[in-house]
């Protein structure tokens, strides 16, 4: 088992993630399933040259599964997936993305954060708006790649270890929700919400 704390940015980002844009709540799943569809849209491309990949486009998918027992909202795909450095890389750190830029633009101007929050993408973080806790289990679509988990409480630190769960190439994420946020367990509140991000 390895605990890892988050980079100093990370963590700021986190923080203002949970306590200043709390009305918005919702568009995290805008977030999630955008990084899924970019996934997938990865895997896409590559296979179009590594014949190894062998995967047509009609093969994709994007599920979401709410579990009412577990508290729990999962959103799942088929994609490019992560390998254990690549976890740490894109999730330990805001080295590039939306969530930088978001972050940067939060501190540097007054303007409310609710305002901001339809400009930018503000990333996979946005998971710990409505979760206590996050778990991703994914399997890199890379040769030899072994399936990894990822957890946290969004707080200052993460751990990464083996997964026995991912046997399939691509990424699922489960969220385990907030109290207040069990709304995100019912089926037809999360259609609707799809719905109204659709591009
Ligand atoms: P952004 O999407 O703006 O880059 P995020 O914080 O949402 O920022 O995600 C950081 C990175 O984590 C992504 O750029 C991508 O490399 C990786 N990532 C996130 N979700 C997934 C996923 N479902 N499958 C594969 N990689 C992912």
């Amino acid at each position: 088992m390895r605990k890892k704390q988050f980079k100093a940015e990370s963590k700021r980002l986190l923080d203002l993630m949970i306590n200043s844009i709390y009305t918005n709540r919702e568009i995290f799943l805008r977030e999630l399933i955008s990084n899924a569809s970019d996934a997938i849209d990865k895997l896409c491309y590559i296979s179009l040259t590594d014949q190894n990949v062998g995967m047509n486009r009609e093969d994709f998918k994007i599920t979401l599964t709410p579990d009412v027992e577990a508290r729990t909202l999962t959103i799942s795909d088929n994609g490019v997936g992560m390998t254990a450095e690549e976890l740490e890389q894109n999730l330990g750190t805001i080295a590039k993305s939306g969530s930088k830029l978001f972050k940067d633009s939060l501190e540097d101007n007054d303007s409310d954060a609710v305002d901001i929050i339809g400009q930018f993408g503000v990333g996979f973080y946005s998971a710990f708006m409505v979760s206590d806790k996050v778990e991703i289990d994914t399997l890199s679509f890379k040769e030899g790649a072994e399936a990894v988990r990822w957890i946290s409480e969004g707080t200052t630190e993460y751990e990464i270890t083996p997964s026995d769960t991912r046997t399939t190439r691509g990424t699922t994420i489960t969220l385990f929700l907030a109290e207040d946020s069990e709304e995100f367990l019912d089926e037809y509140h999360v259609r609707s919400i799809i719905n109204k991000y659709k591009r």
